[in-house]
């Protein structure tokens, strides 16, 4: 009987087992489906892994479970991972990297700590049922093998990015067990709205600020890169915001993108004035070229029924005060967010009310979720992964624990 078996040899995964071994516990295994650990983590942060962010609070996640525990006891992320030998670095956003630069830095540093401690990891075995016995439970995977293990610990995430082995099929096995599930939908992701609204701007991206509204009420507002596609909004900022639509009733959301969040209609106006004035001959569009990309300009226009060809010279006070407002707030309709493949994160999992503060299921003693898996989401910036290492941190002590007392 092994005394630990990891479902997932992803983030949460392989911090669960890297501690559980630094807290005195062999002979630990990882059961992961896919042909190698750690998919997933390679393609984070644009392959550089954003894997925290240096001021983090449990303020800065959602969910039914209590983190600031969990996050407490975890503490320094750049101590867990110089105790791998791996060093940090921080952008100005507070972002934190490897210092490398690298995700395949964080991976060889969770994996080559892994086989210093003689932890297995067993790729390609997907597993597809626990059941529990008395004091142990039975691991059972695709190929038909039955494995016995003292604790175990599922870690084998949400839904989002089906590719790297997360569809969600997975969660069957918590079902089984009669483990509540909040249901589950995509964030982290683009907003669709109108594609004929995007027909000029797809391709664009502009810098600004996005608020989110439902129906006339502000939600949230966030700065940075809106990115337009063919039928979506994307971008960091876009993404913060995909988490706050509710999935059942996406229409009674917009986002209106402000071009120039750093001053407010009237400076803009004043600006058309003086572009009107320097260039009388000039068309709206050519006008508008001073302040902003031609498309965008064109799709403004069309917005208040300039025709763009127009002579700017034409433009009256009140069509020029029109332009201004449109380019502190040009809507779009949301039509519905994109799906789980091209989200990076889950919202639901495992509620709170199901888990003990060590993440163990209070129904089942010797069974913990950590990462994905657990109902907490977040915004980008780092704020998951660093939910993965404290969840699988925490599982992992609390499991190393429990083999403790039994040896005793
Ligand atoms: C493209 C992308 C970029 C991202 N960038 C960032 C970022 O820079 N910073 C950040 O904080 N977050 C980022 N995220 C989110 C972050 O990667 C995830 O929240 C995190 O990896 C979840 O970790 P996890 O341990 O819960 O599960 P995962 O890392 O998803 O790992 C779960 C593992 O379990 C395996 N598995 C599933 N089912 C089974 C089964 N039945 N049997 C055996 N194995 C199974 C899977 O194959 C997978 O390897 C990004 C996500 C994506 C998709």
């Amino acid at each position: 009987m092994y005394p630990l078996i990891v479902i997932g040899g992803g983030a949460s995964g392989m911090a669960a087992a890297v501690t559980a071994a630094a807290c005195g516990l062999r002979r630990i295994v990882i059961l992961e489906k896919l042909p190698r650990t750690g998919r997933k983590l390679l393609a984070t942060g644009n392959g550089r892994c954003n894997l925290s962010h240096t001021e983090i609070t449990a303020a800065d996640y959602a969910g039914s479970v209590p983190v600031e525990g969990i996050l407490g006891s975890f503490g320094d992320v750049s101590t867990f991972f110089g105790n791998l030998g791996l060093f940090c670095r921080t952008d100005a956003q507070g972002r934190m990297y490897p210092y490398s630069m690298t995700a395949a830095g964080v991976l060889d540093a969770l994996r080559l700590r892994l086989k210093a401690d003689g932890t297995q990891e067993l790729c390609g075995r997907e597993v597809t049922a626990l059941i529990p016995q008395r004091g142990y439970w039975q691991v059972q995977t695709a190929a038909g093998e039955c494995l016995a293990a003292r604790s175990v610990i599922f870690a084998a995430g949400g839904w989002a990015a089906p590719k790297f082995g997360t569809d969600g099929s997975s969660w069957k096995i918590l079902e089984q067990l009669g483990i509540p599930l909040v249901s589950p939908h995509p964030i982290l992701c683009p907003v669709g709205t109108d594609p004929a609204l995007l027909r000029q701007l797809k391709g664009l991206r502009v810098r600004g600020s996005v608020t989110l509204f439902d129906g006339d009420v502000p939600v949230c507002t966030r700065d940075g890169e809106v990115q337009f596609t063919e039928k979506a909004l994307s971008g960091i900022c876009v993404f913060d915001l995909s988490g706050q639509i509710d999935p059942m009733r996406t229409k009674a959301f917009r986002l209106s993108v402000n071009c120039f969040p750093e001053c407010d209609t009237g400076e803009t106006l004043a600006r058309l004035y003086t572009c009107q004035a320097v260039r009388p001959e000039a068309s709206c569009e050519d006008m508008l070229t001073g302040l902003v990309h031609k498309a965008l300009g064109r799709a403004v226009l069309e917005r208040c029924a300039v025709p763009p060809g127009m002579q700017c010279s034409s433009l009256s006070g009140r069509q020029l005060a029109m332009i201004a407002e449109r380019l502190h707030g040009l809507e779009f309709p949301v039509t519905g967010t994109a799906g789980f493949a091209q989200a990076q994160a889950t919202v639901g999992g495992v509620p709170g009310s199901a888990l003990g503060d060590d993440l163990q299921v209070k129904r089942y003693p010797g069974l913990f979720v950590t990462g994905e898996a657990v109902d907490v989401h977040s915004v980008c910036g780092g704020y998951h992964l660093h939910w993965c290492w404290a969840s699988g941190a925490c599982a992992g002590m609390a499991a190393a624990k429990l083999g403790r007392e039994e040896q005793a």
